[in-house]
């Protein structure tokens, strides 16, 4: 037999794990520094290790309670009905649910280019076109209206993303307002926040009672530490929220990852110190490193060096692991993850020699 055609959807491919690299280069683990797939350094919330610890013995049942738990608390956060709380496997995962609840074979999707991969591969799953308008560097990634206006044509989904990935710039609210006002009504914008926490902007959640063609994802997978859990949720508005029942994987949010966030989202002093520390690490990153970087919300800084794929590996051999932003779409940038103080003083250190 055959796959259907896959010849168009293009394969994700992720920063490599920090075991791999160490078994390719013959060194220890705890000898790198990954500054590549910004993640939280400061681990997760020890709340939420407490939390799975305790339910380890339960995960022969599935996760309902959880679940109800969890998007309860969410709601109660966000002062929304705790049927517009899309929880999911990974913020991914509500991508991919606000997809199957919009598109139809042939629907077009506009999403941001460079940008996140995953959009577009959703889409493609879902049977759609997809269509990009730039953020580019020669405006410094500039997000605003009239650039995806420009490029928009009755796209079914727009994707934004603020913070951007991987640039780290933002969309002013207003701009989106002023979207959410210029699409057609049947065209659903979708804010993602997965960096949302790091940034000093406030959230899309209020458009979200304002119109009903905006929708907002966020993640556990970056500000609380948890990655490896795989979970994340959208903020959707209430008229067609009840959606979700038809949509949604059953039960792919697992529990112990339900009660991991759950815990987490109690946790003021773990998600404090990480976005302190992150706020502080970005800065420098953008005062140390020797090359062009621009301004960020996010937890990372992207940097222009030249040859991005060979500063990246002359930066592992250091022991300094980086992001290409060639599968972006953005040869000549790396993306550096603010780390601890001390991995981000390496990571500058490292790559200030390697760009000299
Ligand atoms: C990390 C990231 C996500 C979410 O990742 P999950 O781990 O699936 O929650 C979404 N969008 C962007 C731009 C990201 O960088």
């Amino acid at each position: 037999m055959n796959t259907r055609d896959l010849s168009s959807h293009e394969p994700y491919v992720p920063g490599r794990g920090l075991e791999e690299v160490a078994r390719e280069l013959g060194v220890a683990a705890a000898d790198l520094t990954k500054l590549s797939s910004n993640e939280n350094p400061y681990g997760p919330s020890p709340r939420a290790v407490e939390a799975m610890e305790a339910a380890v013995g339960g995960v022969h049942r599935y996760p309902k309670a959880s679940h109800t738990d969890l998007t309860a608390s969410l709601a109660d956060e966000w002062g929304l009905d705790p049927a517009q709380v899309w929880v999911s496997p990974g913020a991914d995962g509500a991508l991919d649910y606000l997809a199957r609840a919009t598109l139809a074979p042939g629907d077009g999707v506009l999403v941001p280019d460079p940008g996140f991969a995953y959009y577009a591969m959703s889409a493609r799953y879902h049977n759609a076109r997809v269509e990009t308008y730039p953020v580019t560097k020669p405006d410094d990634f500039a997000q605003s209206a009239d650039r995806v206006l420009d490029a928009y044509d009755g796209e079914r989904l727009v994707y934004l993303t603020s913070p951007h990935n991987p640039s780290g710039s933002e969309i002013a609210l207003d701009e989106v307002r002023t979207l959410a006002e210029r699409v057609d009504p049947e065209t659903l914008l979708v804010v993602d926040e997965a960096y949302g926490e790091y940034s000093a902007a406030e959230s899309a959640r209020t458009l979200v009672d304002e119109y009903d063609n905006v929708a907002v994802t966020r993640t556990f997978s970056k500000a609380y530490g948890l990655a490896g859990l795989r979970v994340g949720y959208g903020l959707v508005p209430e008229s067609w929220a009840d959606a979700y029942a038809r949509v949604n994987t059953p039960f792919a949010a697992n529990d112990l990852a339900c009660r991991a966030a759950n815990a987490a989202l109690d946790d003021d002093d773990h998600l404090r110190r990480s976005i302190d520390g992150a706020r502080r690490s970005r800065e420098r990153l953008r005062d140390g490193l020797d090359v062009r970087t621009w301004p960020s919300g996010g937890n990372f800084v992207l940097a222009e060096v030249g040859d991005a794929a060979a500063v990246a590996e002359a930066a592992k051999r250091e022991g300094v692991i980086v992001r290409d932003c060639g599968s972006f779409g953005l040869p000549g940038c790396i993306r550096v993850t603010a780390g601890t103080a001390e991995e981000t003083a390496e990571g500058v250190a490292v790559l200030n020699r390697v760009t000299d």
